[in-house]
């Protein structure tokens, strides 16, 4: 144990009560002789984080069962149902492998101590001859809190490196950006068990019911109450095809939609002025910009009609409480943070935030999008929420691991910078775990060159991932639930999970390996853990007086509770559930509204790219889709990427459904099946994310990203289709920014009604 005892509390005997199954932990380690036990965990996929019971014999996780947990009730979508099948998968790494006769040499199975020593020795001596950023730690949100806390103290540490960061980069970031922006703190200000009690839900870029199935449950409480729903997606996705109103825009044209609704809810007189005046600053500016995007003007930039555009103001603007939900739809986007604070304008200007059932929130992705956010393994960022930069933040991190201060690194590379990094050899080694830069990073030829040029590129992971199987060196973890720890869902809320098995083989769990690669390192003081608790303990202190405080929540309170939200700031602190009902998180109180300028997309379609080509998720699939298509019956759903075209859109081009297409853009070329439906603007192409190799639609994104928070333009960018008969035509000249739209056709899809949305996928 590491933590300064100037600080900490004297540590307490942990004999947690698993209170569903009824028996202590201690109890049902001892398993081969017990009957049949519910372990109560939650799942591990998206932010919504359901509750769950993994049934559990012998040490072997036989199946899933309901757990009534405040926000899933019982229910699990399909991806929750077969999670625990990736405990006993036949492709779980289960030893150390190392790659023998160089980079064009075959990944072969070796020994903990071979993989430990060569990655110790190569660090050394990298790290002597290069410095210490030389060894970059790329890590992930799906994480509990607990191994995200160890990796950036791991990277700061142990390696003595500044550049870590994690794939919220590539997520959350522009979100949690805009938020701390506008209130000076990042979290949803709300739970889930209150969006019922909205009159009116205006849900931007968010395909709900695929990414967040079970958060669904709480929008159709709100339905059966009588609220409205709108819905603003370039696809009429199924949560657009319940809505009251559709609003299908081109995509990468948000704020222009926004800023005409908020015109027109000035217009209407329904700003609530008082709230303006007493709780937020910089409203004037706001006005001014907005007071441009006339209905006519959003029409022509956004394609949706201006009458539409006015009957979602009037829908959203005469609600009260109203909700904005917002996700990667507007986030994945070279303006993402101005998008979120463009969604977040609207909400203060209503007079919502802080109001049960009100406000604006991000649907967090990832499992652990939100905590992963906040423990210290972004590059700019140490736990609580704490900068880098800010020396009271250093110096007291510094005494909670017992440094120096001035042995600190400061600010590292974003994770889109640092694959440049690693092309361009600054980076010479590279620790991943949880992460899967080969599909999920745009450019992925470039990404690709990058890890070949790594010495070694290290991978901690329990499946060989598309990224794994270029590694040097890959170290078998743990499924989450081989291991306990907690994580924090996409409302804020603290949540536990529990162990239900061991890694099976050689595999170990991964702050295990951590800790064995910090004293390999010759660091050992500081990673001396015997247990996740610990760490835990450890992270609750180093987030003391944070942004986001954890400590005063414990494992116990969260089984007594129900989660716990943060900040939570002592032991008798019940948590918040709802933030700024009184006030908001800036030194003076007050919500700050950002005149939002529009400005198209990086990359406009125009020339021999007609398209905007739009990416997204299925409900079969998880991220990067390294755990669910090994998973037979999600696999099955979804076994390959589509792209969706328009009727109007594919007719002229001879393109059926099943048919074999060719999607361009200027990065890359991809050949798919094409899926014609007229669930999609006529101008517009989509591909889900979820796949590798040729089947990676980052082949073909853009990869300019956002300029303060760097995350890529995943949802907008030029693209052409065509048969795949037909040759391809080689084209030099790409499009051009701001370029009129040619050959695809731009007709409001729905304005004459006469097409229906479909009866379903047809594969
Ligand atoms: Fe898991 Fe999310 Fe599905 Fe719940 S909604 S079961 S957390 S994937």
């Amino acid at each position: 144990m590491t933590v300064n005892k100037d600080f900490f509390e004297p540590e307490r005997e942990f004999n947690y009560d698993f209170q569903s199954a009824g028996r202590s932990e201690a109890t049902w380690q001892a398993s081969s002789e017990l009957p049949e036990a519910l372990v109560p965990t939650h799942c591990c996929f998206c932010g919504v984080q359901c509750g769950m019971h993994l049934r559990v014999k012998d040490g072997q996780v036989l199946g899933v069962e309901p757990r009534d947990y405040p926000h899933n009730q019982g229910k699990l979508c399909p991806k929750g149902v077969v999670a625990y099948q990736q405990v006993n998968h036949p492709e779980r790494l289960t030893t150390p492998l190392i790659r023998r006769g160089g980079k064009g040499g075959k990944l072969e199975p070796a020994s903990w101590e071979e993989a430990y020593e060569t990655i110790a020795r190569r660090w050394r001596e990298i790290q002597a001859q290069h410095g210490k950023d030389a060894v970059a730690v790329y890590s992930g949100s799906s994480m509990t809190n607990e191994k995200c806390y160890l990796m950036g103290k791991f990277a700061r540490v142990a390696l003595g490196t500044r550049h870590i960061d994690y794939n919220g980069r590539l997520c959350m970031s522009s979100a949690a950006y805009g938020y701390a922006k506008a209130f000076g703190l990042d979290r949803a200000p709300l739970p889930m068990t209150d969006i019922p009690e909205t009159k009116c839900m205006l849900v931007v870029g968010s395909n709900v019911a695929e990414c967040f199935p079970i958060l669904m449950n709480w929008i159709w409480q709100a339905r059966d109450r009588g609220a409205r729903l709108i819905v603003v997606d370039p696809r009429e996705t199924p949560i657009a095809r319940t809505a009251d109103l559709w609003l299908p825009l081109k995509p990468g044209t948000d704020i222009a939609l926004l800023n005409a609704m908020l015109r027109q809810i000035i217009h209407d007189g329904l700003v609530d002025e008082a709230y303006v005046r007493e709780r937020t600053n910089g409203w004037e500016e706001t006005k001014r910009i907005v007071e441009a995007f006339t209905p006519e003007e959003a029409e022509r930039l956004t394609g949706v009609p201006a009458e539409r555009i006015l009957a979602a103001a009037r829908l959203y603007g005469q609600a009260d409480p109203s909700l904005v939900m917002h996700a990667r739809g507007i986030e994945h986007s070279t303006h993402g943070v101005n998008n979120v604070l463009a969604c977040i304008n609207l909400a203060l200007a209503r007079g919502q935030m802080g109001k049960r059932g009100g406000g604006c929130m991000t649907l967090t992705g990832q499992g652990n999008g939100q905590g992963g956010r906040e423990v210290g393994q972004k590059a700019n960022q140490l736990p609580g929420y704490r900068h880098i930069t800010l020396p009271e933040d250093r110096e007291y991190v510094a005494k909670v691991w017992g440094i120096p201060a001035s042995e600190l690194p400061w600010e590292g590379a974003a994770a889109t910078e640092m694959v440049r990094l690693m092309a361009e050899g600054t980076i010479k080694s590279c620790l991943v775990a949880c992460s899967n830069l080969m599909v999920s990073l745009p450019e992925v030829a470039v990404v690709e060159r990058a890890l070949a040029q790594l010495d070694p590129l290290v991978v901690v992971d329990f499946f060989l991932s598309e990224t794994a199987e270029r590694a040097d060196i890959v170290l078998p973890g743990s499924v989450w639930c081989e291991d306990e720890g907690t994580t924090t869902n996409l409302e804020g809320r603290v949540v536990k999970i529990n162990r239900a098995a061991d890694p099976p083989g050689e595999a170990k769990r991964d702050w295990e390996i951590l800790c064995d690669l910090a004293a390999r390192l010759g660091k050992p003081e500081g990673f001396r853990f015997r247990s996740i608790r610990e760490i835990w303990d450890e992270l609750r202190l180093a987030s003391k007086g944070g942004v986001s405080d954890y400590y005063g929540i414990t494992w116990e309170k969260i089984d007594r509770q129900g989660g716990v939200f943060w900040p939570c700031p002592s032991e008798d602190h019940p948590g918040t559930p709802r933030l700024f009902t009184e006030r908001f998180a800036h030194p003076d109180g007050r919500a700050k509204f950002f005149a939002i300028p529009y400005a198209p997309a990086a990359e406009e379609p125009g020339g021999d790219y007609p398209f905007r080509l739009t990416t997204g998720r299925v409900v079969y699939h998880y991220l990067s889709g390294t755990q669910t298509r090994r998973l037979g019956f999600l696999n099955s759903q979804a076994p390959e990427p589509w792209v969706e075209i328009h009727p109007r859109a594919a007719e002229p081009l001879g393109i059926q459904s099943e048919d074999m297409v060719r999607v361009r853009t200027p990065r890359g070329v991809m050949e798919l099946k094409a899926l014609v439906t007229p669930t999609i603007r006529p101008d517009t192409l989509f591909i889900p994310f979820h796949y590798g190799h040729a089947h990676a639609v980052n082949q073909l994104t853009n990869p300019a990203v956002e300029p303060s928070v760097k995350i890529p333009e995943y949802k907008a960018c030029a693209a052409a289709v065509e048969r795949i008969d037909q040759p391809p035509r080689v084209r030099e000249v790409g499009p051009t920014r701001n370029q009129t739209p040619a050959s695809a056709p731009e007709m409001f899809p729905y304005a004459s009604g006469e097409e229906a949305a479909p009866e379903g996928k047809t594969f």
